[in-house]
């Protein structure tokens, strides 16, 4: 594996049912780019060879996964990686992650762990013929494991989504193929959407870092992965697959995790995705302060 080079990687993070499926699949048509959803659920996936690869296959039939796991240094680690995952993957490790608050014994699984995954990263690039990988695992704690442990070239976008809209997501069961999603209240729905995004900004302190809104993505897409392609050196004068402001075409793809709408391919409109207003939605002062901050209901909100 030490042959190959480190992929860069273009991170998404943020609360679930921002968006991120459709933005990771859309910079997933650039040219010598590809993209995974939630690249932290991988190997898990694989292992317990239930849900279906966006292909169609189980991981353990799809093509794809088994040259990538065909690869001693991975096969042999499996259980190594997965539990390095359920260790400290999840986002709570994020603010002891970003400052480093761990004993020798957890940094040495760390390193360990990050070794681990770049190898994954270099192997799944290798096998995908590409230099660019999107990962929408989401959680900040995965994007610093990225960075700091695995060392690799990590781009953040924080993609952040109107909390209301969010909530009503949350709040509807969401099925497709075998994916179930959970459902949660609107209440804690609003707490986790303000955590977690806060926990997202504190990824400036550690790698470049670009905010962007899901309803300003999702009204001009072609024009908003321009400008990612024109912030992401690896990414610079790459052809992608728009055909119209609003037309992509998504080849079939191997995701093992992510958002339901990973089984579509072919040409997709991305549809717009309306602000909702603030008031009578039962956001605390602080979160609405918040949502404010990241431009939602103000008067010139429910146009864009
Ligand atoms: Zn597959």
């Amino acid at each position: 594996m030490q042959s190959v080079t480190n992929p860069t990687v273009v991170f998404i993070a943020g609360e679930g049912r921002s968006g991120s499926t459709v933005l990771d699949r859309c910079i997933g048509t650039a040219e010598g780019v590809a993209s995974f959803n939630e690249m932290h659920e991988i190997v898990h996936q694989y292992r317990r060879n239930r849900k279906r690869c966006s292909c169609g296959d189980l991981p353990q039939d799809c093509a794809f996964w088994r040259e990538v796991f065909a690869d001693e240094g991975l096969s042999t680690n499996l259980g190594e990686l997965e539990s390095g995952f359920e260790r400290y993957d999840g986002s709570r490790n994020a603010i002891r992650l970003l400052l480093g608050f761990y004993g020798p014994e957890d940094r040495r699984r760390l390193r360990r762990y990050g070794d681990l995954t770049a190898g994954l990263y270099r192997r799944i690039a290798e096998v995908a013929g590409v230099s660019v990988i999107v990962d929408s695992s989401k959680n900040p704690s995965r994007a610093l494991i990225l960075k700091r442990y695995a060392g690799l070239e990590v781009w953040c976008l924080h993609l952040v989504r109107n909390p209301v809209a969010v909530a009503e997501s949350w709040a509807r069961a969401k099925s497709g193929m075998d994916d179930n999603l959970p459902t949660y209240e609107r209440a804690a729905t609003y707490t986790r959407w303000a955590l977690k995004n806060l926990a997202c900004e504190a990824l400036r302190f550690a790698v470049p870092y670009k905010r962007m809104r899901f309803e300003a993505f999702t009204a001009a897409p072609r024009k908003g992965l321009s400008e990612i392609k024109a912030w992401v050196p690896a990414l610079r004068g790459r052809g992608d697959g728009f055909e119209s402001e609003q037309e992509v075409r998504f080849e079939p793809f191997h995701s093992l995790q992510g958002n339901p709408d990973r089984f579509e391919s072919g040409l997709v409109e991305i549809r717009r995705s309306r602000s909702r207003p603030l008031a009578d939605s039962g956001l605390s002062w602080f979160q609405r302060g918040l949502a404010s901050r990241y431009g939602y209901g103000r008067s010139d909100d429910l146009s864009g």
